[in-house]
C-alpha cells in the first residue's frame, strides 16, 4: 500500500501553506489530496478583491491568490481529481480518482477540508424545489468558473460578509438582487456593508424578514417572507441563501473523531481527538479568512515538525 509521511486531505489556502510549512522543515513525503480539477480552495470563484492582505499585505482576487498558492506548490505532490472517501477501519484512507479507488497510508493525516454554507433543507425553507435555488459557493461557481447567469433578480438571504461577497458577484455578472433579508434586527456584518449594499448596489436591506418558503414551477417565481409575524410575497427568479457556514464533515461525521458541534475538536496544538489526525483551516468551524487559514496552517506545519522529529 502507498504510504507517506504526512497525507493532507483539501488543497486549499490552509492545505497548501501546511505543505509550503512542511516542505521548508525539510518534511518533503507529503501528500496533498484534492477532489476539484485544480487547487486553491475557495478563492478560486470568489472573483472579487480581498484575498492575500492578512499574510501578502497585497490585496488581490480570488482565482489570482488560488493561481499564487498553485505556482508556490508547483512542485509539490498535489493531487487533484482525488476524493478521499473515507476513513477506514484499520485508519487508512479510501481515495477515489480517475484509476478507480485505492488505498493510501500515511504516519500523520491533516483535515484541511473547509466549510460550506447550509442548504435550504438544513434551514428548514419550504416550497419547491426548483432550478434558482443556490448558495454563494455555487453561485461563485457558475458566474465566474462557467460564465453563466442563473438569474436576473433574486433574492439574498442573510446578511454576514459572504452574503455581500454574493451581492458583489451578482453586479459581477449584470444581475440585480431585488432584496436581501435577515432574520434579525441588526445585519451580521458591519453596518456599513448595509449602507453599501443600498446606495453603491441599490439593493435594499430588510430586517427582522425570514424566508418561509419558495415559491415556482420550472424556476423560482417569489418568495414568502414574514416580518414581525405579517407574510408576503417577493417576486424574484432565484434565491441565494448565504452563510451559516458548517465544516465539510463528510470523513469524520461517522464518529471517527470528537467533534464540537459540526466541527473537528481540537487541541491548541490543532490534534483531534486521534493522536495521528489534525485539522486546521475552515473545517474548524467558523469563516475565517484565507490569510488567517493560512497563518494557522504554517503554525501546524511547525507543530507537525517537533512531532516527527
Ligand atoms: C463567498 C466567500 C468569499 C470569501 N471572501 C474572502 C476574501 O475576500 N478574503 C479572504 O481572505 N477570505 C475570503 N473568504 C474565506 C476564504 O475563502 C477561506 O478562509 C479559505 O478558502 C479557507 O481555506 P481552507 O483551505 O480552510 O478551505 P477551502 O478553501 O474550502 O479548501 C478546502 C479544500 O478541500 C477540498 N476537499 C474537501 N473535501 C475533500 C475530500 N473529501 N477529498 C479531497 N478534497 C476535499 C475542497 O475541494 C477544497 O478545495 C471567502 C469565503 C467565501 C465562501
Amino acid at each position: 500500500m502507498e504510504h507517506h509521511k504526512i497525507v493532507i486531505i483539501g488543497g486549499g489556502p490552509a492545505g497548501l501553506a501546511l505543505a509550503m510549512g512542511l516542505h521548508d522543515k525539510g518534511l518533503g513525503d507529503c501528500v496533498v489530496l484534492e477532489r476539484e480539477q485544480e487547487a486553491g480552495g475557495i478563492p478560486r470563484h470568489c472573483g472579487h478583491l480581498g484575498f492575500g492582505f492578512y499574510n501578502r499585505r497585497r490585496v488581490l482576487t480570488g482565482p489570482k491568490f488560488a493561481a499564487k498558492l498553485r505556482a508556490a506548490t508547483a512542485q509539490f505532490d498535489v493531487r487533484t481529481r482525488t476524493t478521499v472517501l473515507d476513513f477506514t477501519l484499520r485508519g487508512t484512507l479510501r481515495v477515489q480518482n480517475e484509476k478507480g479507488i485505492s488505498e493510501i497510508s500515511a504516519d500523520r493525516y491533516v483535515l484541511a477540508t473547509g466549510t460550506r454554507e447550509s442548504s435550504g433543507a438544513a434551514r428548514l425553507i419550504g416550497g419547491a424545489r426548483v432550478p434558482g435555488v443556490m448558495n454563494t459557493g455555487t453561485l461563485q461557481q457558475l458566474v465566474y468558473l462557467k460564465h453563466q447567469k442563473p438569474f436576473l433578480k433574486p433574492l439574498i438571504v442573510g446578511s454576514e460578509w459572504v452574503s455581500f461577497s454574493s451581492l458583489m458577484t451578482c453586479r459581477h455578472a449584470g444581475i440585480t438582487p431585488v432584496a436581501m433579508i435577515t432574520e434579525g434586527p441588526k445585519l451580521d456584518a458591519p453596518i456599513y456593508f448595509g449602507l453599501g449594499a443600498r446606495l453603491a448596489f441599490g439593493v435594499p436591506v430588510k430586517r427582522n424578514t425570514k424566508l418561509i418558503a419558495v415559491h415556482g414551477t420550472k424556476q423560482v417565481e417569489a418568495a414568502e417572507v414574514e416580518t414581525n409575524g405579517k407574510r408576503r410575497m417577493i417576486a424574484c427568479d432565484g434565491v441565494v441563501i448565504t452563510g451559516k457556514f458548517r465544516a465539510e464533515n463528510a470523513l469524520f461525521s461517522n464518529g471517527l473523531i470528537e467533534r464540537d458541534g459540526t466541527s473537528p475538536k481540537v487541541t491548541q496544538q490543532f490534534r483531534t481527538s486521534k493522536p495521528n489526525i489534525y485539522a486546521v483551516g475552515n473545517v474548524l468551524g467558523h469563516l475565517e479568512t484565507a490569510g488567517l487559514c493560512m497563518v494557522r496552517a504554517r503554525t501546524l506545519a511547525e507543530m507537525i515538525a517537533g512531532d516527527l522529529a
